[in-house]
């Protein structure tokens, strides 16, 4: 049990202003492993009023990069030297494998602050220009205090994709984790403090959604970094715009991944392990719509049925274990409402179903459906969760409309022998990300989403560009 009754904030574990707790909860043995204090607005204010304090008056905005990256480095290299015990964490929250969780919940947040350490040194933060009318010197500043509100599923991912660029640049920080996993944020404030991050530079408030949208409207918030549903993320957008707040949003999808004649079967099929998924099915860019020729659809279902089917789903803690449990009942609820509705819809069943594997604990079957229009909600709506929908396409142009018929536009895939048509497909994907034979995300490439999900870039330089201005100073030839 892992109890907490303080909060970050200046650099100090500050008592919250409130009484409210948050319970963690296991998913796997729905017993509760451990409570943090629910952030108020009262805590906000205090939270953005040291962020603002380091921000205007501390020395981290005026520190030159190579000595920002130099102390960001020494929480990269804590972070190195104990991510297993984040992986252990995030599993126990959230209920991700602990295979993919020692990846995609702690070494890739870890490379992802490393790049960003890198990035300092090589990034021009300062240009001389020969302008038309005369020499300019364009330079580069942090954009002030930065608002990082993120999701349960992978919090420490879509924490670093925030955090990382915001410090480097020289930015201070207001952190609000999910209610479902604010645990993590503790054992990585602890490495801050030990990587000796200045006071107030970063500052942690669990809390709800009215914490979140406190945060959000709050005056002295310059920022607003977003990980989450399309549904907050309107809200979220409406108020910077009201504001003038600097935004990106980073939203839910509905991804496509495209099997071409010519693809591999079994290594494809195979490759829908991570790419549709990973972490349970609980990816914002999961390929969960399968696009599949209608000459081999029938060949693609016993595949996918055959691979999905033989899933280990079980203890996430167990590195056997391929599927966990979902992150709450909640999510539980919601996945199996979705396996109601397509069957509702006339989809059929390839493999699992509302039979749930285990008893206890947020288990959902990991589940296949076929015969599936891309007008089903199933095939239109983010469920998730361990549900994929498998579409059948007449020719490359009807896939390639069926992929880009979607309100979203996150991510996609493409699987063919041959990886150059690949790309030429891919490039006709309107997604932010379109893989071929994979799906990843590589923390020196931009990663976001076109439409519906989301507004902007994070990772690679274009992630660090969100939290800088840019700054003219024109002078006489
Ligand atoms: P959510 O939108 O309900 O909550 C996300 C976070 O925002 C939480 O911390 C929540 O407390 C807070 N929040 C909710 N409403 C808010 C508001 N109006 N103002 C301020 N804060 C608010 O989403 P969730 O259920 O926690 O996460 C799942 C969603 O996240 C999925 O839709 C998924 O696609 C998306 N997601 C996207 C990405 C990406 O990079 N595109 C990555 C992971 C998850």
């Amino acid at each position: 049990m892992r109890e907490h009754d303080r909060l970050f904030i200046g650099g100090e574990w500050a008592a919250p202003a409130g009484t409210g707790t948050i319970d963690v909860i296991s998913p796997h043995t729905e017993e509760v492993i451990g409570r943090v204090p629910d952030g108020t607005p009262a805590d906000m204010d205090a939270a953005v009023a040291a962020a603002r304090r380091a921000f205007d008056h501390g020395p981290w905005p005026r520190m030159t990069p190579a000595e920002r990256a130099e102390t960001v480095g020494r929480l990269s290299a804590i972070y190195a030297e104990r991510q297993q015990e984040m992986a252990d964490l995030v599993t126990a929250e959230m209920g991700s494998p602990i295979l993919f969780s020692v990846f995609g919940q702690a070494a890739i947040p870890q490379m992802v602050l490393q790049y960003y350490v890198d990035l300092a040194a090589s990034h021009t933060w300062e240009e001389e220009r020969q302008g038309m009318l005369g020499p300019v010197t364009v330079t580069q500043e942090p954009v002030g205090v930065v608002a990082a509100i993120v999701p349960w599923n992978v919090p420490q991912f879509t924490l670093m994709l925030k955090l990382a660029p915001a410090l480097i640049a020289g930015c201070t920080v207001v952190a609000k984790p999910s209610p479902e996993t604010p645990l993590d944020t503790y054992l990585l404030a602890e490495w801050i403090k030990e990587a000796g991050i200045p006071d107030g530079v970063v500052n942690i408030v669990p809390g709800g959604r009215e914490a979140g949208a406190y945060l959000v409207a709050h005056p002295d918030v310059d920022k607003v970094s977003f990980t989450g549903s399309t549904a907050a993320g309107r809200k979220i957008g409406a108020v910077c715009g009201e504001q003038l707040k600097r935004v990106t949003l980073e939203l839910g999808g509905k991804s496509a991944a495209i099997i071409l004649e010519d693809a591999d079967l079994a290594s494809t099929v195979e490759g829908f392990k991570m790419a549709s998924l990973m972490n349970n099915g609980e990816a914002c860019a999961a390929q969960t719509r399968i696009l599949a020729p209608r000459s081999r659809y029938d060949e693609v279902a016993d595949a996918l049925g055959a691979m999905v089917g033989a899933m280990a789903v079980g203890d996430p803690a167990d590195y056997g274990t391929e599927i966990g449990p979902l992150v709450a009942k909640r999510q539980q609820d919601r996945v199996e409402d979705y396996i109601r509705i397509g069957q509702d819809e006339g989809a059929k069943i390839i493999t699992g179903g509302l039979d749930r594997p285990h008893d206890r604990g947020w288990y959902v079957a990991p589940t296949v459906f076929g015969n599936v229009t891309n007008q089903m909600r199933i095939a239109r709506e983010e469920i998730f969760g361990p549900v994929l929908a498998l579409i059948p396409y007449e020719d490359e142009d009807d896939a390639v409309s069926i992929a880009n018929d979607s309100d979203y536009g996150l991510g996609g895939s493409v699987w063919t022998s041959d990886v150059e048509h690949g790309r030429d497909v891919a490039r006709r994907i309107r997604t932010g990300s379109c893989g071929v034979n994979l799906y990843s995300l590589d923390p020196n490439t931009p990663f976001g989403g076109y439409k519906d999900s989301g507004l902007g870039r994070e990772l690679g330089p274009e992630g660090l560009a969100a939290y800088v201005e840019h700054k003219s100073i024109p002078r006489p030839a």
